[in-house]
Parts: C-alpha cells; structure tokens; sequence
C-alpha cells in the first residue's frame, strides 16, 4: 500500500511501520476481489482471465518467487489464498497498524469479498470502492436539486437495500423518489441466489448465503451459524429471509450497501442521541454521512459516522478528507468501539495534529462525550 503512503508524504508521521510490497499486493488483490465479484462473481472461470485478475495474479507469482513461496497456479487458488490468508500472513505481512492480522479479502464462510477487502481497497489516493459510493450520492445530490429531495431519496436507499416488486405497493412508498433513485439498483446477481432463490439477512436487511452452497436453503426457524451475511457481524438468532421470485427483486449497488445501507443504522441512532441530549444539528451537504452540530459556540463542531470494520485505514480516510470542522466526534457503531484496540489503532494512525480535533465516540457515548467537550472548551476559555 505504498501508494496510500506516498499519498500521505509531508504529512507528520503517523508511527505506523513501513509498508512493504507484500502490503502492496495485499491492496491489489483486493481491488482484484471487488471488481471481480462485482463483474462476474467469484465462483467460476474460464481462460483467459480477466486481464485485472491476469496482472493480479502475475504480481502474486513475482511477489511469490521474491520471497521463496510456491506461487498459486490459477486464478482459483489465488481466490483461496485470499480466503485462507489472511492481511498477517507471512505472504503479505500487512503491518497490524495497518489492517488487522486476520482478516481475509474473502469470506471464509460466504466466499464473497469481505468488509475488510472493501475498505482495503478504497484505501489509497482514488479512494476506490468507498470513492465510487460517495460519487454515486453526489450525483444523486446533483440530480435532485433540493437538499430536502437528496436526503429523501439517501435515506430510501439506506432503508431499503433490496427492494421487491410487493414493496411498490406497500406503504410509505413514494413513486417520485423512486423514479429518482431506480438506477442504483440492479437485477440480483447468480452469485448472490441458492437453488434460484435468494436469502436476506433479517438484522442489516442484505444479502446472506449459507456456507455449504450444495446443501438445502435453510427455511426452517432454526438457526443457522454457518450462514454468511454482508454486514458479516450481524446475530444469528433468526434464520435469513427466503425471497422466492428474485426476479422481482432490485438490489442496491455494493458500493452504496456497503458504505451507505450498513452504518445508516449508526447515523440514525447518533441522531437519536443527540435529540435526546437537547442538541440541534443540521445535515452537511454532500455525500458523507455527516451533520453540524447547533450552538457550538465560535468553534465549528461536525459529527460523521461510519461503520469500518478497520479503524487505521478509517483514521487514514479522515486524514486524507478536508476540510474538517475545529472538532469532529467520529461515531462508530458501539460493538467496534467497544473491540480490544479499536481505539487505539484508530488514535495511533492519526497524525498528531489531528488527534485533539477527531475524537471516536458511539451513539451511546455521543451525549456524553459533547457535555464533557462543551466543558473543557468553557474551562479553556
Ligand atoms: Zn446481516
């Protein structure tokens, strides 16, 4: 990932630990990852490859003859490496300060890119798949003219990453936001059915998949722990939905599932906590998920909320984004938070000039930690 970090250059350094070509290769095959399930799913190939998959796995044999590892031998065994090896592995040796150690670009269970894999590959000067979610909104933004309209039409898409044919019928359903927004959506793709039929995951409302594609559907109410879903950390407490005819059924587009859809939920609940701790705010133009808090006094003081599974490659993303307010609470979903060294991968990947203006909070913390800001800034001043 040397371009990220060349990226970066003339910044104050960060102490994270230098990154090698295996980190490189690590980013490369997860941009090789995302562009192929998005192009054609992960499952089956014929030659010739892909030619982003043929460079791919031509940097992988190189990388491989470099450090005196058996090269894979097709793009199949490529795609189990990235199953099986994870961001530690000695192949790629991705500084834990970086990515942590073991996460794989595709899942061990659903076989489809990871969470992880999608951040890894926005990470770097174009931003990637995080970058195309946020164009994708700012055209929307674009095309609606009014922000009342695009705040419509954002919070459609986040609510409703799957959309059937009976939802148009249902209430709360607006045809103008829909004529708006029906291009970010498409068919459901073969990779993402089982036996024609297609599994969504009750708790973050995407995509499922049971870890045995050979094996029945699971219909019946038990639970099943080898299922895989997008949101990936979701309980299993309840089997996922069968939707039948998926014919009549439009999915959001990966990008905006991923990086809209999944932490909608944390901005919802951030906003909760901020009308219940008497604090007015107002939605930031743009893409990002981000609101300007009311009577801040002089100093200007934004919220933004995110759902990364990897807080270094976050903090970088914050780093690389500007402007930012004098203060900024970055608001995570409270389960990361809450993960032994979030905060401190996050803290420690951010420039020292930037750690007293970005602060990492959960909407469960979010009342607090502004009283105690508003308090420090009175007892300053
Ligand atoms: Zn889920």
């Amino acid at each position: 990932m040397r371009a990220g970090a060349a990226h970066r250059a003339g910044r104050p350094d960060t102490g994270a630990e230098p990154e090698g070509a295996g980190s490189e290769l690590f980013r490369e095959l997860a941009r090789m990852v995302a562009t192929l399930a998005e192009i054609q799913g992960l499952r089956s190939f014929a030659l010739p490859y892909p030619g982003l998959a043929q460079r791919a796995l031509d940097r992988t044999v190189l990388h491989c003859l470099d450090i005196g590892e058996t090269p894979p031998r097709s793009l199949p065994e490529l795609l189990e490496w990235c199953r099986t090896k994870p961001a530690g592995d000695p192949l790629f040796a991705v500084p834990a300060s970086l990515v942590t150690p073991g996460a794989t670009l595709v899942h061990p269970v659903g076989r489809m890119p990871t969470r992880s894999c999608l951040e890894v590959a926005s990470h770097g000067p174009d931003g990637g798949v995080a970058a195309h979610a946020r164009a994708l909104l700012g055209d929307l933004e674009a095309r609606c003219g009014t922000g009342e309209r695009y705040r419509q039409c954002r919070s459609f898409l986040a609510r409703h990453p799957v959309v059937h044919r009976q939802d148009r019928f249902g209430p709360g359903w607006s045809r103008a936001v829909w004529s708006r927004v029906k291009d970010l959506y498409g068919p459901l793709p073969e990779s993402l059915l089982v036996d024609g039929d297609f599994l969504r995951c009750p708790s973050c409302g995407l995509p499922a998949l049971p870890g045995d594609r050979d094996v029945p559907v699971p219909v019946s109410p038990t639970t099943d722990a080898d299922i895989w879903c997008e949101g990936e950390e979701c309980p299993r407490d309840d089997p996922p939905e069968l939707i039948r005819d998926p014919e009549q059924t439009w999915i959001l587009r990966r990008p905006l599932r991923t990086f809209l859809a999944l932490p909608y939920r944390t901005e919802e609940a951030a906003l909760d906590a901020l009308d219940r701790a008497g604090i007015d705010h107002d939605p930031l133009p743009g893409p990002l998920s981000a609101h300007r808090l009311r009577d801040s006094g002089p100093a200007t003081v934004d919220i933004q909320v995110y759902d990364r599974l990897q807080p270094a490659l976050l903090a970088a993303h914050l780093t690389d984004s500007a402007p930012l307010a004098d203060r900024t609470l970055v608001v995570v979903p409270d389960a990361l938070a809450g993960r032994v060294g979030y905060r401190k991968a996050f803290a420690d990947a951010l420039p020292a000039l930037l750690r007293d203006r970005l602060m990492l909070t959960t909407p469960v913390d979010l009342g607090p930690d502004l009283s105690r800001a508003r308090r420090e800034e009175k007892d300053d001043a």
